[in-house]
């Protein structure tokens, strides 16, 4: 079966076809400037073949209309008609509750979906326009919706409950929901795949490093806890997110600086992370740069990144009594050598020996501690498109 995977942000969409016969990724684009000037799509057929066009789109519709003229193109297009895809898989950020896996998408699924906007504004909504559009432009084709908070849904509640009144959680549902969740699924999986071993005897601790950045306490399978929250700001230090700070310094700064709550926001999720304390960039790259350039406030950044990281590690081994593989994933976990190094420095106590020679590699599989190490480290690429395209097979199989 083909799939077409396909990940909706507020003005961008990314997407994938899979033939899932044997796992074959045959294209990828990405859609930018949705309902902006400039609107924009580039497309990449597995050959390399592929091109850049600019086009109006007002719409998700019209963007996902452009996709399949993308899809059909005679010179690098991967279908010669859309009924060769099988079905569609949905990267969708939330599901509250309601929906602990992956779902076949029903009017109910979409209705519950909108229920989460309260929780998930900036992200739930695109997700529906998307699932939408496509429902509109392929009626008979199922449509599959993957939720990054369900592989989180195995926490138990003394990791999940936050210390404020319990009413605030039967109310209006607020909890450590966790995100990332496919992608700490697929690395957890492959991590037993490259130990030969079976997941389910594991204790992983998976970190997935990219400009959102979380990490993951993973047992049996399954994850007990994880550093983001009620949303994605919570956590580890990120590109410009603040992760974990004391919120009465939110008070503080609005009183100080005549900001609304908004403002505050803003300022949290946009302004802050190694971008707000270096104030050079969100980008690795340009932060290693500058520090070896002798910019001191780009070290700080990357020296607070690597600690909160390793305070997580720290932590997740005490919860998980102990570790036997600790897995980097993501745009920095798969490509800072110098990053993975500085955060398992120091760590030979606790089990964790990286080889330094293993770990000079980017963006391959590959075990990287020293064959002494009690805890496997491993360096993983994410793959959360595949882990989507294979839910979403599983789940219309089911269907049947
Ligand atoms: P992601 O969100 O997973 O796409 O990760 C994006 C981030 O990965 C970028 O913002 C960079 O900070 C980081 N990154 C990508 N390539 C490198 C590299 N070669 N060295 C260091 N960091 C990198």
């Amino acid at each position: 079966m083909k799939v077409l995977v396909i990940n909706c942000g507020s003005s961008s969409l990314k997407y994938q076809v899979l033939d899932m016969q044997n796992e074959e990724l045959l294209c990828k684009g990405l859609v930018e400037r949705i309902g902006i000037d400039g609107s924009v799509i580039k497309h990449e057929r597995a050959d390399g073949k592929g091109y850049k066009l600019q086009v109006p789109m007002d719409t998700h519709k019209e963007a996902i209309e452009n996709v399949f003229d993308a899809l059909l193109n005679t010179e690098s297009g991967v279908l010669a008609s859309l009924d060769e895809i099988g079905a569609v898989g949905h990267r969708v950020v939330h599901a509250g509750e309601k929906l602990t896996e992956s779902t076949l998408i029903t009017d109910e699924v979409v209705k519950i979906l909108e229920e989460c906007f309260d929780i998930a504004p900036s992200h739930n909504p695109p997700n529906v326009l998307g699932i939408k559009a496509c429902q509109a432009l392929m009626p008979n084709t199922p449509g599959v919706a993957v939720f990054d908070t369900a592989f989180h849904s195995t926490m138990p509640a003394s990791s999940y409950i936050y210390a404020i009144p319990y009413d605030y959680y039967t109310k209006y549902g607020i909890r450590k929901y966790g995100f990332h969740g496919t992608s700490h699924k697929y690395v957890s999986e492959r991590a037993a795949k490259m130990l030969n071993c079976n997941l389910k005897d594991l204790k992983i601790i998976t970190c997935h490093l990219g400009n959102g950045a979380s990490v993951s306490a993973i047992k049996d399978g399954k994850c007990i806890d994880t550093s983001m929250g009620f949303t994605p700001l919570m956590g580890v230090v990120m590109g410009t997110r603040s992760g974990a700070i004391d919120p009465a310094i939110l008070e503080f700064i609005m009183s100080h600086e005549n900001l609304t709550i908004e403002e505050m926001l803003n300022v949290l999720n946009k302004k802050s992370g190694v971008f707000g304390i270096s104030g050079v960039s969100s980008d690795f790259r340009d932060l290693e740069e500058a520090a070896d350039n002798g910019n001191e406030r780009a070290q700080l950044a990357l020296d607070i990144f690597a600690q909160k990281i390793k305070a997580y590690i720290g932590s997740y081994i005490a919860e998980l009594n102990g570790a036997d593989v600790l897995v980097f994933t993501a745009g920095i976990g798969e490509n800072s050598i110098s990053m993975r190094q500085k955060i398992c420095a120091n760590l030979e106590n606790l089990g964790i020996k990286l080889d330094p020679e293993r770990n000079n590699l980017r963006g391959d599989e590959a075990i990287i501690s020293t064959v002494d190490s009690k805890v496997k480290i491993l360096l993983i690429p994410t793959n959360e498109e595949l882990m989507i395209a294979r839910d979403t097979v599983e789940v219309v199989a089911k269907a049947k």
